[in-house]
């Protein structure tokens, strides 16, 4: 019997065509395939019909299954001979908990490999038009969390992210808004910001609303933007409104 083995891999940010090849391949051919509340039903149909499909999504405070679970599952299943796709939302390894499985795998000696994925910071920048970096505009990323393991306002550095980083992502942190925004503000970044939410970014449902810093409460109530979403905070996010403009300009010149 070959030996199983367990791969880990990112299914991109929503649009299921914003996967690997070399991802989709492994979902055509697996055996056993246990997926994230992310991953759209698109994906989950290249598997063949024998796949056994196990859902361990965790909508925010609601677990369908432990982290623990998910670990000895693949583990098992792997261990039996099969080959396992552990398929998760955007990247395993941001904000996707693929280090800590890959560490239980590792720990009962099961082979795995980690298949990189479009994370969402990266498609929703595309999808949205919003450069995570722009000559003269904008120098340095970063990527953080909005939400602390424990559940309240991240601890992540807000002081230093204020001054040290041109375009802010944040990941989970619709919950968090109104902290999050107090916390920049607090920490002297300026107000008029530029500043995007993102709803569903990259899929057929995609909302994106734009406007400053210090509206960001505001427009996220009045939309009612929900999860999953993004916030972008930089001057980036004023490229999107010339490209919006161009666009619009050129449009209304060919039918005018
Ligand atoms: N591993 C994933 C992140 C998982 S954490 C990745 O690399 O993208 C879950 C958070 O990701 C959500 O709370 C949201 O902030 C963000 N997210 C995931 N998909 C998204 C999408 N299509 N649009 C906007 N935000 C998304």
């Amino acid at each position: 019997m070959s030996r199983g083995m367990v791969s880990i891999i990112g299914a991109g940010p929503g649009d299921p065509e914003l996967i690997t090849v070399k991802a989709l391949k492994r979902i055509q051919s697996a055996d056993v395939i246990m997926y994230d509340r992310l991953v759209t039903d698109e994906l989950l149909a290249e598997a063949r019909d024998s796949a056994l499909r196990i859902y361990c999504g965790k909508a925010p405070g609601l677990h369908s299954m432990s982290q623990e679970m998910i670990g000895r599952m693949l583990a098992s299943h792997a261990a039996e001979g099969k080959q396992v796709v552990r398929l998760k939302g955007g990247d395993p390894f941001i904000f996707g908990r693929g280090g800590e499985e890959a560490l239980v795998l590792a720990e009962s000696g099961i082979p795995y490999e980690i298949i990189p994925g479009i994370t969402s910071a990266v498609g929703t920048s595309a999808s949205s038009l919003i450069p995570l970096t722009h000559r003269g505009v904008a120098s340095s990323f970063a990527c953080v969390t909005g939400t602390g393991s424990d559940g309240s306002v991240s601890s992540v550095r807000w002081d230093l992210l204020a001054h040290s980083v041109d375009t802010l992502v944040i990941y989970m942190g619709i919950s968090q808004l109104s902290q999050i925004q107090q916390e920049l503000l607090r920490h002297g970044k300026a107000g008029h910001t530029p500043a995007a939410l993102i709803e569903r970014g990259t899929t057929s449902e995609e909302r994106i609303v734009t406007g400053t810093l210090a509206e960001l409460q505001t427009l996220a109530n009045m939309h009612h933007i929900c999860n999953p979403a993004l916030i972008m905070v930089g001057e980036s996010v004023l490229i999107r409104e010339q490209l919006l403009q161009m666009q619009h300009a050129a449009s209304a010149s060919m039918t005018g």
